[in-house]
């Protein structure tokens, strides 16, 4: 079976407005296959956060590839590079990143009205998204009126209304309280079991890490060590 991601010899370092270049990714390799259900651990700063937005087509690599779907990821143009990050891949992120001034519904359709959807079909699968998932009574509201556990469904909602391959997600727990913590984790693991997204997780908690079916831990920008998990029952 042919890997869903591949990343080969990876190096990244920053160097814009620094004195000296830093270094967060040296020579990691690492292969997702499709439906897979990957955490992520690792101190703070050993780039975890970098390495999701390099898997995400958010940023590019220093050196060494990534592909996707078998296309080498560096050989793409900006436009494509867009186009396929914005099809393939779902994000979610530890302050939910929701526009304040817009609604439920229009957070929602955010990710098709960059890409060739009409606004009419946008609003449809928006609207169709939150009435699968149970929030259809929060459509017109903004965030502010929302609790941060809705405020994630909403951003769950959004992340999938593209129908992506891979949902990312950062520390998406990060700013919950458990009993919330448990519910995004259900969400996330019922979309992985019964409809095969691929997940890639980033947590500091070891309990939210288990929900996946294997963990990678990273120390200053290596992999240190790569276990599959057996499955959790909650
Ligand atoms: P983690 O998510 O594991 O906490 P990050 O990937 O955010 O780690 O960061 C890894 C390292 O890269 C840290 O030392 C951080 O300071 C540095 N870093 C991250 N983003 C930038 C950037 N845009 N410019 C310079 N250094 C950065
Ligand atoms: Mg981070």
């Amino acid at each position: 079976m042919k890997p869903l991601i591949s990343v080969d010899n990876l190096y990244k370092e920053y160097s814009e407005n620094l004195p000296e270049p830093v270094k967060v990714l040296q020579d990691l390799n690492v292969k997702v296959f499709r439906g897979e259900f990957v955490s992520l651990m690792g101190p703070s700063g050993s780039g975890k956060s970098t390495l999701l937005n390099l898997l995400g087509l958010l940023d590019s690599p220093t050196n060494g590839t990534i592909t996707f779907q078998q296309r080498e990821v560096s050989k793409l143009t900006h436009f494509e590079k867009a186009r396929l990050r914005n099809s393939s891949f779902g994000f979610i992120f530890q302050g939910f990143n929701l526009l304040k001034k817009n609604s439920v519904l229009e957070n929602v359709m955010l990710p098709l009205l960059y890409s060739k959807v009409t606004r009419d079909k946008a609003v449809d699968a928006a609207k169709n998204i939150l009435y699968a998932t149970g929030l259809e009574s929060l459509t017109n509201r903004f965030p502010s009126q929302l609790s941060g556990g809705q405020q994630q469904r909403v951003a769950i909602c959004r992340a999938l209304v593209v129908q992506p391959q891979v949902v990312l997600a950062d520390e998406p727990t990060g700013n919950l309280d458990s009993a919330t913590a448990i519910q995004i984790m259900k969400i996330l693991r019922d979309l992985n079991r019964d409809q095969g997204i691929t997940i890639i997780l980033v947590t500091h908690e070891k309990d939210i890490a288990s929900y996946g079916s294997r963990l990678i831990q990273m120390r200053d920008g290596v992999i240190q060590k790569d276990d599959t998990l057996g499955i959790k029952e909650r």
